[in-house]
């Protein structure tokens, strides 16, 4: 048996459902009887969750899944009102609460139709930015023995459709452990980021969105067998036998836009606080704007860069 990509002790957590675990942590906090038993980060993986005691009448914190929210206005002006009021779309119906607090976390540019009193520059500094697309794809595999043959956890594809694959790093978290065995089934991961190179930055987020919604999911598995064939072939991988199943992902409002200094010259020549992310989080009246498009960073911000707040 052969360990590879043992990257457990380089100081980072690798949760084998990405993000997921980091949304359940929080919810364990926040409706701790929803999670039996406590878990923290080495007992999250497999842990399973009471959907069903997320949403409780008369519990301090409920969850609503599935709530479509689509008109958030202050009852009355928003610098004096002291309520907030919530329009929701759920199970084909419309509901309508009343709140002293409202928090939006989403897309910013969702958040600037949603929320109906925002200031006409906030609503626009909230639409500058455009999200980068990202399609990822999964493929399960019988074995990985052809990645152990070739001593390789991971192989960048520039040339090729698909940016490279790999297989995820090994994790070992509480009574989670990740496949050690390379004649035990697998998972590899593939990503691509579709762009136009020669366009500006958000031209090429809009032109890769395009290809999502075009692109058909034979080519994407066409190019996934072809990149690892290419690669992995000499070392006895054969697509048709070794392939159990792949799965896509297109993600066509992936990560938060970043300002670059090609693009945004004139952005990034201004101070912090008068760029368009902290234009688009002052709080209004009783609404606070959250999410990555308020840092504006899709991955955690040194504290050192990190914005201050408004
Ligand atoms: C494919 C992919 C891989 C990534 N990998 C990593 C990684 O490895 N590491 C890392 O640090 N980051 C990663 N990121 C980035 C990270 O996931 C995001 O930056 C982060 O999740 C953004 O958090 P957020 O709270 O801003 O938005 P989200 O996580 O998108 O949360 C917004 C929430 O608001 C909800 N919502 C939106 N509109 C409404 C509405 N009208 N009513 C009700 N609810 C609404 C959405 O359903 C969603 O649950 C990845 C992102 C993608 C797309």
């Amino acid at each position: 048996m052969m360990a590879l990509a043992e990257t457990e002790d380089d100081g980072f957590i690798y949760f084998p459902d990405g993000n997921a675990s980091v949304a359940r942590l929080l919810l364990a906090r926040l409706v701790p009887e929803a999670f039996p038993g406590d878990p923290d980060v080495s007992g999250i993986v497999t842990a399973r969750a009471r959907y069903d005691l997320l949403d409780r009448p008369g519990a301090p914190v409920a969850v609503r899944l599935g709530a479509t929210v689509f008109d958030v206005r202050h009852a009355g002006p928003a610098g004096r009102s002291r309520e907030v009021e919530v329009r929701y779309r759920r199970d084909g119906a419309d509901h309508r609460v009343r709140a002293g607090h409202v928090i939006m976390a989403c897309w910013t540019s969702v958040t600037s139709y949603v929320l109906r009193d925002l200031p006409p520059e906030q609503a626009a500094a909230m639409r500058y930015g455009v999200k980068v697309p990202l399609v990822y794809a999964r493929a399960a595999v019988r074995d990985w023995t052809a990645f152990a043959a070739a001593r390789v956890s991971r192989v960048d594809t520039p040339t090729l459709y698909w940016n490279g694959f790999h297989l995820p790093p090994a994790t070992r978290l509480g009574d989670y452990t990740s496949p050690r065995d390379p004649e035990l089934p697998g998972v590899v991961q593939l990503m691509k980021t579709p762009n136009h190179p020669g366009l500006p930055m958000k031209e090429q987020y809009q032109a890769g969105r395009e290809h999502l919604s075009a692109v058909s999911f034979a080519t994407l598995e066409r190019e996934l067998r072809t990149a690892m064939v290419r690669a992995l072939g000499p070392y006895g991988f054969d697509p048709g036998r070794d392939i159990a199943a792949i799965t896509v992902n297109r993600w066509a409002h992936g990560y938060t836009y970043e300002y670059t200094s090609l693009d945004d010259a004139e952005v990034l020549g201004r101070p912090e606080a008068e760029r368009p992310a902290a234009l688009a989080r002052r709080p209004l009246g009783r609404v606070t704007i959250a999410g990555s498009d308020a840092a504006p960073s899709p991955t955690p911000t040194p504290p050192s860069t990190r914005p201050t707040a408004p």
